[in-house]
């Protein structure tokens, strides 16, 4: 009988601490209010290497655009959380605002334009296309006409691909998707991203494929904001000036590319 009001008492206790510590972080209190104001909150596709990607065993994200927005987020005075979202799920989860930001090799083009806003452009790419190594049929993308394709999903890889004439397309999750579906001879070529081709095809040790040099497009890439963030769009352009005008952001491109020609 005693044990048993001892327990409860105890049981009592520990909740009333553990009804505090919430109240604490979470809801209400004025500081903790502050801290939530501080967290950048960041949504990013983890699957585009070396922009985003995640080594086995390893807890961080790396990659350029990690480095690029923990570097900004540090001149903005604010934490960042970044959070593994699908890439056609980043300007819906904007649009939501779960986050406040999207950094994931993300291609500033005037249909998202209609949906969020845009940092000034911070990195140049464009499309290519991967092949198998024995491929003698597909040179250019003239090529690919009654050939089979494989993009990721809600690219300007699956938009452009689209447009060419007589192209089958086949929309998968990732890039590693698009790459196994080639191996695989699901698909006849991949189009995606160039430094991300060239990082699949020399740091992946990818056997049996390779990359075409002819470029469809020439895009840059932006920090997503949504639309009704001007001052936040302000904020991070005044924070990527800064890191270009320190030497900061040609380190984190260093690190990721070699020197910048
Ligand atoms: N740059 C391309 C786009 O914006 C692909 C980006 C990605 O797959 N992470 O659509």
């Amino acid at each position: 009988m005693k044990m048993k009001k001892v327990l409860s008492l105890l049981a009592a206790g520990a909740f009333a601490v553990f009804a505090m510590a919430g109240c604490g972080s979470d809801n209400g209190a004025a500081p903790a209010g502050d801290k939530q104001a501080k967290v950048l909150k960041v949504g990013s596709s983890i699957d585009f290497p070396p922009f985003e990607f995640q080594d086995e065993g390893q807890k961080e994200y790396q990659g350029f655009d990690m480095d690029l927005i923990r570097a900004i987020g540090k001149e903005m005075g604010r934490e960042v959380e970044i959070q593994n979202l699908g890439f056609d799920g980043l300007i819906p989860a904007l649009q939501g605002k779960s986050v406040d930001v999207v950094i994931s090799g993300m291609t500033i083009n005037d249909d998202r334009k209609q949906n969020v806003l845009f940092s000034e452009p911070y990195y140049q790419s464009g499309l290519t296309m991967v092949v198998r190594e024995d491929e003698q049929a597909i040179k250019t993308f003239a090529d690919l006409k009654g050939k089979k394709v494989a993009v990721q999903i809600g690219t300007t890889s699956a938009a452009e691909v689209k447009k060419l004439d007589g192209v089958e397309v086949k929309e998968l999750n990732t890039p590693a998707d698009c790459f196994m579906e080639l191996k695989a001879k699901g698909v006849d070529a991949v189009v995606n991203d160039r430094p991300v081709n060239d990082y699949f095809i020399t740091k992946n040790a990818a056997q049996g494929v390779k990359t075409l040099e002819e470029k469809l497009t020439a895009e840059d890439y932006g920090i997503a904001i949504n639309k009704d963030n001007a001052e936040l769009q302000k904020e991070v352009n005044a924070a990527l000036k800064k890191l270009k005008e320190n030497g900061e952001y040609d380190k984190i491109f260093a690190k990721w590319f070699g020197e910048k020609k």
